[in-house]
């Protein structure tokens, strides 16, 4: 081996490196984004194996979504050469999936079980109760966990799935839950083969999850736990940050490591976003402060446009002319400072919203103005009707390297729908949008399905496309870019509520809701290196209808002395003449 261990935690910190350098027993690393806690787990595993002589296939290591695993893996190859490859490094539904896999035969599937759809879920609910009103109740029981031993209508409908070796998506860690918790031994036997355990983004685990973990772990076992509470933005979706928070109380053994210094974001954008938390951070006194040498950052450029419209092409313009070579504080100030910013392109940019509906307006502009881009949302794959369909025609032509199944299918399925232009735009997307999962899995077809089944569109982003990332906010859990503008800083969007309705019309509306709306703005202002731009739109259609929107209350919070207003106009006339857009 070429490589000299000692280096292996030369790149971080001192605080970092004692994170990394703990020995067994759990650990709770809870500090403010970008300050290194994913870097600090990687090489955490990677000195562990290494130099500890931790064997890697004792290593499980838990990631939010599969874009993110596939990311540490390849991170752990590069300080670990082949041994990273015999490490588990997956989602919590990967591992789910996994357990399953190896344990079909306890829970009546066969080992090539197949994962059902939204779709088909709901033609068995309908067999089972008759009506679609129906069918929807006992879908909506059965999501909430609803206990099938006394419902005859849910065990009926369990029954129908496995008949047809089909689990859905909740199964995947339910039935392991299940498995392990009424079989000691078998939890047991988990336990040892995965004795060491890292969990990054754990402010989101939800409870089944959590149970899951716990089965795997014994109460002073080696676990640790990365996460944010402040950046817990999946509350909607049952995620619950009080996991998190009380880590120490069910490892008691834990100890906790804190870290303050960002590494990612200059010093305004820091400022900014410890502002934007602190009504309601779940980390009180909190330190966070940039590191690096930022003379003078630039400040954060806030726009209002008077439309959604008019807001996607400030967006346009701006990035046409960062590309251009202009500086950004002459975007700013409309003095030309000559500080040309360089070697800036497509692929260090860009654009965060909160609904997925928002980007329509960014990619009609972005189409007008030649700017390539990938759009990618947290929704499931499948949730995608082109996808689904694409999946469903792969299933009868299992030969052949996947990939060129898949345009075979697009190109077959394009043609059966001609006279349906909009299913054979979104066919189209989906095609794209899977080809690159489709080429990773050769030709496992099983594997590309259950890829399908377990993603998010988010897992089809390309880090290394010099193209324009157009993401929702929840996607963008975890990344960071050069560049980043966050659309829609209006009340009603950040916070959401949906189109219609009041403040007041919500008498219910929790304020956890709220809070976790204010974290999600927090996401997004994290996400930004070097350059920040808060827009809105002071009209907006939503729904059909156009509504006057306010700017949001987050926008409030940020002190006036770190921002400076981008006026559009000024920017449209000092667009350089001969720019080429360096493109491709
Ligand atoms: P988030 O909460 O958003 O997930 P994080 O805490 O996981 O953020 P990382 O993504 O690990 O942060 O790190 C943020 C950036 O800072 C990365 O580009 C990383 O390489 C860089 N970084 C972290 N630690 C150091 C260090 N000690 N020296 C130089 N760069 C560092
Ligand atoms: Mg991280």
């Amino acid at each position: 081996d070429l490589r000299r261990p000692q280096g292996l935690l030369d790149g971080l910190d001192p605080d970092q490196r004692a994170a990394a350098e703990r020995p067994g027993g759990p650990l709770l690393i809870v500090a403010g984004p970008g300050t290194g806690k994913t870097r600090t787990v990687t090489h955490r595993i990677a000195h562990l194996v290494a130099e500890r002589g931790v064997p890697p296939e004792d290593c499980l290591a838990i990631t939010f979504t599969r874009r993110a695993a596939e990311e540490l893996s390849e991170r752990l190859s590069a300080l670990l050469g082949e041994r990273a490859g015999r490490m588990t490094v997956t989602t919590f539904h990967g591992l789910g999936a996994r357990i399953l896999r190896e344990q079909h035969g306890r829970v009546g599937l066969t080992e090539h079980f197949r994962i059902a759809d939204e779709a088909r879920r709901a033609e068995i609910a309908l067999e089972v109760a008759g009506s679609d009103s129906e069918a929807r109740r006992l879908l909506a029981r059965r999501d909430a966990g609803a206990a099938a031993a006394e419902d005859t209508a849910l065990r009926d409908f369990e029954k129908r799935l496995r008949d047809h070796d089909l689990v859905d998506f909740g199964d995947l860690l339910a039935l392991p839950v299940r498995l392990l918790g009424a079989d000691p031994d078998l939890a047991r036997g988990y336990r040892e083969r995965w004795p060491w355990i890292s969990v990054d983004e754990y402010q989101d685990v939800d409870e089944t999850q959590y149970t899951l973990l716990r089965l795997l772990t014994a109460a002073d076992g080696n676990i640790t736990a990365i996460g944010d509470p402040d950046q817990a933005i999946y509350g909607f979706r049952g995620a619950d940050v009080g996991f998190f928070l009380r880590f120490t109380e069910d490892f008691p053994a834990a100890e906790t490591v804190r870290l303050t210094r960002n590494y990612r974001s200059n010093a305004t954008i820091v400022s900014a976003a410890v502002q934007a938390i602190a009504p309601s951070s779940l980390v009180p006194g909190r330190a966070l402060r940039a590191v690096g040498d930022f003379t003078d950052p630039p400040r954060i450029g806030v726009h209002a446009a008077a439309d959604e419209r008019a807001e996607a092409s400030f967006v346009a313009r701006a990035i046409d002319r960062l590309l251009g070579g202009t500086s950004w504080h002459s975007l700013d100030s409309g003095r030309a400072s000559g500080e040309a910013h360089d070697g800036l392109s497509f692929g260090d940019i860009c654009v965060l919203y909160r609904t997925d509906a928002q980007s329509a307006a960014v990619v009609s502009a972005f189409n007008t103005a030649g700017v390539p881009f990938q759009k990618r949302s947290h929704d499931r794959l499948l949730n995608r009707p082109g996808v689904r369909l694409v999946a469903d025609e792969l299933a009868h032509h299992p030969e052949g390297p996947v990939a060129e199944r898949v345009r075979a299918a697009v190109a077959l399925l394009a043609e059966r729908h001609a006279g349906d232009p909009e299913l054979v735009t979104d066919l189209r997307g989906a095609g794209e949008l899977v080809l690159p999962l489709a080429a990773r899995c050769g030709a496992d077809l099983p594997e590309f399905l259950s890829a399908l089944a377990l993603g998010a569109e988010v897992d089809a982003l390309d880090p290394r496309a010099d193209r324009v990332a157009l993401l929702t906010l929840h996607a963008a859990k975890g990344l960071e870019y050069p560049v980043v503008f966050l659309l829609g800083c209006e009340d009603g969007l950040l916070p959401f509520r949906f189109p219609g309705a009041r403040r007041d019309d919500f008498p219910g509306a929790r304020r956890d809701d709220e809070d976790e709306e204010r974290r999600l703005f927090f996401v997004g202002v994290t996400r930004a290196q070097h350059r920040l731009y808060l827009s809105r739109a002071r009209r907006r259609t939503r729904r059909g209808t156009e509504e006057e929107m306010r700017p949001s209350p987050f926008l409030a919070a940020i002190d006036a002395g770190l921002t400076m207003p981008v006026d559009e106009e000024s920017a449209a006339r000092r667009r350089p003449r001969d720019r080429q857009l360096r493109l491709l």
